[in-house]
């Protein structure tokens, strides 16, 4: 394809807008895609049409889908040590109170780490997959993505559930909540 304004110049890209073709000079991200310089003046940066939010919703659901089963598998191996911590101080009583609370550490950490590598994945599919970059959008469907592996991750890894997980359960709460705290600093706004 030739660029719409620049005959000479050759390109692959077109205005997520209007369609039309448009070499890099031409081109202008924003929170709603690659538009087209005339496109981005109208005032279209910040709206994201309907077609482009379905598109990111799905594409979301499947890359949570994915990394939750993964979150999972992760979990079950990497939950043991916290668990075995935890069930300690449950079966030897309130003196081994430290423990449970290594044990949520340990557990918190590697949440953490799981939550983070999972807004990577996430994050970087809805962009490709749309073309979006920033903006709030993108923070609210990689933190729903994020939601919802670690709700897949939990029900295959710990399901039927029992006291070792509720007394993990406010540490791993905190991690999805800072996990989700680094996606809106990541993506939120335009890097210049
Ligand atoms: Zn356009
Ligand atoms: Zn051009």
């Amino acid at each position: 394809m030739r660029c719409a304004n620049h005959l000479n110049a050759m390109t692959g890209v077109t205005c997520d807008r209007c369609g039309k073709p448009i070499c890099p000079s031409c081109q202008v991200k924003t929170e709603a895609g690659i538009l087209c310089r005339q496109c981005y003046r109208k005032g279209w940066r910040s709206r994201i049409d309907q077609r482009q939010l379905l598109r990111m919703s799905a594409t979301g659901l499947i890359a949570a889908g994915f990394c939750g089963i993964l979150w999972g598998v992760l979990d079950m191996l990497l939950g043991i040590f916290p668990e075995m911590l935890i069930s300690q101080m449950i079966s030897e009583g309130s003196s081994h109170s430290a423990l449970a609370f290594l044990g949520a550490l340990i557990g918190f950490s590697y949440t953490l780490l799981l939550a983070i590598g999972a807004s990577y994945v996430i994050g970087a599919t809805i962009s490709i997959r749309t073309r979006v970059e920033y903006g709030w959008h993108l923070v609210l469907f990689t933190s729903l993505g994020i939601v919802l592996g670690y709700a897949i991750a939990t029900l295959l890894a710990r399901y039927p559930f029992d006291q070792v997980h509720f007394i993990r359960l406010p540490a791993d709460l905190a991690a999805v909540g800072v996990g989700i705290f680094i996606i809106y600093k990541r993506l939120y706004e335009a890097k210049v």
